[in-house]
């Protein structure tokens, strides 16, 4: 066992080319301006970068590299990279292995084979990757990877992360302004923290393979509910098996080599559902590192024999997956400015800081809720055990209290908790929490920080988050430009909470989000509920979302559109896939084998009538199946027009709408009836594997 631990503090981060491994390799100066450079002074010289790049190349040779690659993410969601050895042929036939400084600062992909949303066309083909120095260089198997932002010739963003860092400066420049006023002038910069909480699904890889649905499109289009769901509740926390337990700790072992800190693993509530949480860190880092979990989760499962999904709702009736997104601001000089203190009443800084928030999901709920729109979600969000699509913001009852009192005024006390005994003389007391905690809330404060959970599992965590960051700059930048005028600041920001409680506590819900009476509830509060993707996308370049990007810098319109026509194209293509998918499933698997048990019946019925005996049953299986056999293929033949009549359509959004209002609807017809039949039809005939097989044996 110790020889294990050591090698664990040994290999923490071995594969990073971390602030460690810098103050070691690089001379002094170097390595004291660069960690400048990445604080955002002084600008990074080439010969500054030929440094770094040959210490980054000494050391990834060192380690068995031989190639790099600009680790970019583009608007597939996903991570790109190309990879260069370093090799550099000699006139005299050898090779010397080089890495410039410039090859390490940009690179030029062909951006005409990303998703661009208009913003280029194949003919100019020309993008750029630049180093994103925030975010530290790594390696993955034997290339030395370098985060990257995407862009296009012309400087506009093509990938998630350029916004997502255009976003946390504005909001460090807009906190250091109120925090100024408030008489914080030590701080220079505030970082937005994020620690995403990523839920998986396992299962086994030769049911997967058995499964066109889940190798085209990631989750079940067919499948009748297995005897045993979760209503036992038996799996959340459950004892891993041993087969989950050895290949989460594949998992950590591989995460915590790349410096990602995987801190907590647990069953979740789903059979063979699972989560990994990794300790917060910078909301750049975080995503580059969620990526990176991914990826991991996915490749160690095929070495386990095992496929990971990260689909956010792979089997119907049973719990999808999601991804808390656990944020916050810390400021350079240590403080978290969610953290209320033991008398958040007094806490001025921390009270305007929650405030923003507040507001700033009010006021922009559509726009974050657009932010975690994508197919998968649509199966979650308004689904009945995960957060619905109502956008409210969980406070608890020490908050609440206080925004009760900044209504009537001002904050004058802050409720307090007692220590918990447990009634036993051998239990310690427990100091409670001063706030209970809300599962179902879509958007809870959690002690210091707030818990977006809409968040798709499949995502990535830049899209909500540089949203979210946005929209709370935006705030603060009020805050600020009216403090900053204020004579008397601590009556100003009085004024301000107030102003900002009553107007946006209508956002405040501590209650059950998964009843209907809240449905009835936020609509007389006049709260956004929106279904469905495209609805939610379409509702993206409504004018105070396109000025909020703008007014921040952190997208233009022009760039913003583009965005909305991939992810209304993206919502498209999966939809396609899934329905032909769904189509060649049922055509060519389901429908042979039900009309060959139809057969199969009709001579035993024959048979059996011919012995002289009488037996109803044959018959009356014989029509219940051959009825929905012709469903079915009813079924099939609607669903395949409706695929035909989407082709005719050229415009994005009418296509889209197509896809949800005729395609979807055809598609649930002939679920209903594949899945009426799979409980009827000969266990040993059918061709897929069943719920039961792939979630509960393991
Ligand atoms: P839960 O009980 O909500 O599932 P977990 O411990 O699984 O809690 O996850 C909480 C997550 O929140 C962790 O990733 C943790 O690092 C993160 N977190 C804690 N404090 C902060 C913070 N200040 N900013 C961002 N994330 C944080
Ligand atoms: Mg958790």
């Amino acid at each position: 066992m110790k020889t294990d631990m050591t090698r664990l503090t040994d290999i923490f981060g071995v594969n990073v080319f971390n602030d460690a491994v810098m103050r070691q390799r690089l001379p002094r100066n170097i390595y004291r301006d660069f960690f400048g450079i990445r604080q955002g002074s002084g600008n990074l010289t080439s010969a500054l970068a030929d440094v770094l790049a040959n210490a980054m190349k000494d050391w990834a040779i060192e380690k068995g590299a031989t190639h790099y690659c600009h680790w970019f993410q583009p608007m597939t969601g996903l991570t790109a990279e190309k990879h260069d050895s370093f090799i550099s042929p000699t006139p005299d036939g050898r090779t010397i292995l080089e890495f410039s400084g410039k090859e390490l600062v940009k690179g030029e992909p062909d951006a005409s084979s990303f998703p661009s949303g208009g913003l280029r066309a194949t003919f100019e083909a020309r993008g750029y990757t630049a180093w994103d120095c925030t975010s530290p260089v790594f390696i993955k198997g034997r290339t030395l990877c370098i985060p990257c932002a995407f862009c296009s010739y012309t400087g506009e963003a093509l990938d998630k992360k350029t916004p997502l860092l255009r976003s946390m400066d504005a909001l460090s420049r807009q906190s250091v302004r109120v925090l100024q006023v408030l008489g914080q002038t030590g701080v220079k910069q505030v970082i937005t923290t994020l620690g995403a909480e990523q839920e998986y699904f396992l299962i086994d890889r030769d049911y997967f393979q058995q499964r066109l649905d889940l190798v085209l499109a990631g989750r079940t289009l067919f499948g009748a509910p297995a005897p045993r769901g979760q209503e036992m509740e038996d799996h959340y926390f459950g004892t891993l098996h041993e087969r989950i337990a050895a290949y989460m700790h594949d998992v950590n072992m591989e995460l915590w080599k790349l410096g990602v800190s995987a801190k907590t693993q647990h069953n979740e509530v789903a059979p063979s559902q699972y989560e990994l949480a990794p300790i917060f860190t910078t909301a750049n880092v975080a995503t580059d590192h969620n990526q990176l979990t991914m990826e991991t989760l996915q490749k160690i499962a095929l070495r386990h024999n095992m496929v990971c999904l990260l689909h956010e709702k792979p089997f119907a009736g049973v719990n999808g997956s999601g991804k808390h997104n656990n944020w916050s601001m810390v400021t350079d000089t240590g403080v978290n400015l969610l953290e209320p203190g033991s008398t958040p009443h007094e806490n001025m800084v921390f009270l305007v800081f929650v405030c923003a928030v507040v507001r700033a999901v009010d006021k922009y709920a559509k726009f974050i809720r657009a932010a975690v729109a994508n197919p998968g979600n649509d199966h979650r969000l308004g689904a009945n055990e995960a957060p619905p699509a109502i956008v409210s913001v969980y406070l608890g009852e020490q908050l609440t209290d206080i925004f009760a009192q900044l209504a009537n005024g001002s904050a004058k006390s802050s409720k307090r908790s007692s220590d918990l005994k447990l009634g036993s003389s051998t239990l310690p007391p427990l100091p409670k929490d001063t706030t209970d905690r809300n599962r179902t809330s879509p958007f809870a404060f959690t002690g210091n920080k707030f818990e977006f959970r809409m968040v798709g599992s499949s995502q990535s965590t830049a899209g909500p988050n540089f949203v979210l960051n946005t929209v709370v700059a935006d705030t603060l930048m009020d805050i600020a430009d009216q403090l900053e005028k204020a004579k008397d600041v601590k009556a100003e920001v009085q004024k301000i909470l107030r102003k900002i409680v009553t107007e946006h506590g209508r956002v405040v819900f501590n209650g059950d989000n998964y009843s209907h009476a809240w449905v009835a509830e936020a609509e007389k509060r006049g709260l956004p509920n929106i279904h469905s993707t495209v609805e939610s996308i379409e509702s993206i370049m409504e004018k105070e979302n396109v000025e909020v990007m703008d007014r921040q810098g952190v997208l233009t319109q022009h760039e913003l559109h583009a965005r909305t026509e991939i992810l209304l194209e993206n919502y498209s293509k999966s939809i396609n896939i899934e329905a032909n998918a769904m189509v060649a499933i049922a055509k060519r698997q389901i429908l042979p084998v039900c009309i060959e048990y139809c057969g199969r019946l009709a001579s035993s019925a024959a048979v059996v009538s011919e012995s002289g005996v009488q037996c109803k049953a044959i018959r009356k299986s014989l029509e219940e199946v051959a009825a929905l056999v012709d469903r079915l293929s009813g079924g099939i033949a609607s669903l395949e027009a409706a695929i035909a009549k989407t082709k005719k359509i050229a415009k994005v959004e009418l296509h889209a709408r197509a896809f949800r209002d005729d395609v979807i609807p055809a598609m649930r017809q002939v679920r209903a009836a594949a899945d009426a039949l799979e409980c009827l039809v000969d266990a040993d005939l059918w061709p897929l594997p069943s719920y039961a097989e792939m979630l509960l044996v393991k």
